[in-house]
């Protein structure tokens, strides 16, 4: 059971609202979610091949709006991910898990006090590196404002989002354990790309930020090894991209959140692993095994993981045939890891 005391500021989000939080081990995260968010989460059940590309779902968690979280333990966590302090929106007393209790909505996304808690996919690594790729030319559901679609429409017009259908929405990428002279490497050698980074590529130059994220020679990810997980995260992109044609779904928003091992070194041990386990068996479907393996937990290292994140406005919607919103951006990124791994 999770309880108040664990929870610490999440440093491993990429992008997004603040107020993501873990448990102390970090399996976890507890994210201030929308009731829709849940409601797919709980019904996802219902479509294995498609929740087989989701984080696992452990339950909802309600923070009053009275207590806060461990002082101590959400400024360590803060200071490590180089965030300001301050930004622990996130505070609260955590009940116990109640996956039946969605809890009194209160309005807007962080004040809801509502939480979903998920398995997190960027546990357990070395030094995850981790994109965030939102999906959708629309950004918007029938739900926003018309000041919220132009909103997001200009953002969209303004970026990939609109002719790839998808943009970097954020980024980290490790730079290795060499002393840094970077001003924009922070103090446990990440380099943290915010919103704006992934906003100025064009169609032709979104590359670049694909090949930052999977090329880090001076972490010990060299040409031969970045093109392997270029090839390695192609398939997961397919994955996701057959699945998706064969659903009748809307999500608008929500995202492929990549990620891989950044320390060169723990990145070849864990294919090698691999590797050795699957010996000629190949399930290009499971790259993140995390303790769900025969061997003892904790003994696999993991080498990658890809699932579809941020279902705050995702909608099964039986009749309506695929998402070709969501569609035009996964079929773009797997296009533009095809194009990667040719080079
Ligand atoms: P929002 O964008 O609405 O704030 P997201 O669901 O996109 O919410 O979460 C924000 C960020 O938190 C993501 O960019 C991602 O980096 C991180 N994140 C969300 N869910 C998970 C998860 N299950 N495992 C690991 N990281 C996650
Ligand atoms: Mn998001």
């Amino acid at each position: 059971p999770l309880s108040e005391s664990d929870l610490v500021v999440f440093g491993d989000a990429a992008a997004g609202h603040d107020g993501v939080l873990s448990d102390a081990s970090g399996s976890v995260v507890v994210k201030p979610c929308t009731a829709t968010e849940i409601a797919f989460y709980e019904s996802a059940a219902m479509h294995p091949a498609f929740a087989a590309y989701m984080p696992t779902y452990m339950g909802t968690l309600k923070l009053s709006s009275s207590g806060t979280v461990d002082e101590t333990a959400t400024a360590a966590a803060a200071a490590a991910a180089s965030q300001p302090a301050g930004s622990a929106t996130a505070s609260g007393t955590a009940s116990a898990l109640s996956p039946d209790d969605p809890g009194p909505l209160r309005g807007k996304k962080l004040e809801t006090g509502l939480s979903i808690v998920l398995e997190n996919i960027a546990s357990p690594f070395k030094k995850p590196n981790i994109l965030d790729v939102k999906l959708g030319a629309q950004l918007w559901d029938d739900s926003a404002s018309l000041q919220k679609r132009e909103r997001l429409d200009k953002v969209a017009a303004e970026t990939t989002s609109k002719s790839l259908g998808f943009r970097m929405a954020g980024m980290k990428v490790w730079q290795g354990a060499g002393e840094q002279k970077d001003p924009l490497v922070d103090a446990t050698g990440y380099r943290v790309y915010n919103k704006f980074y992934g906003r100025k590529f064009s169609a032709d130059s979104v590359i670049e930020g694909f090949r930052e994220f999977l090329f880090v020679p001076a972490a010990g990810i060299d040409d031969d090894l970045g093109r392997t997980m270029v090839n390695i995260l192609l398939k997961q992109v397919e994955g996701i991209q057959k699945v998706l044609e064969a659903e009748e779904i809307r999500m608008y928003s929500a995202s492929i959140l990549f990620v891989y091992e950044g320390d060169g070194e723990a990145l070849r041990r864990a294919l090698e692993e691999e590797k050795s386990r699957t010996s000629g068996t190949a399930q290009p479907d499971e790259g993140d095994r995390g303790g769900d393996d025969d061997e003892g937990e904790g003994d696999v290292a993991k080498a990658y993981a890809v699932k579809l994140i941020d279902f705050a406005h995702a909608t099964w919607t039986p009749g309506l045939g695929s998402d070709e919103n969501a569609l035009q951006g996964v079929r773009s990124t797997a296009k533009i890891l095809g194009d990667l791994a040719r080079m």
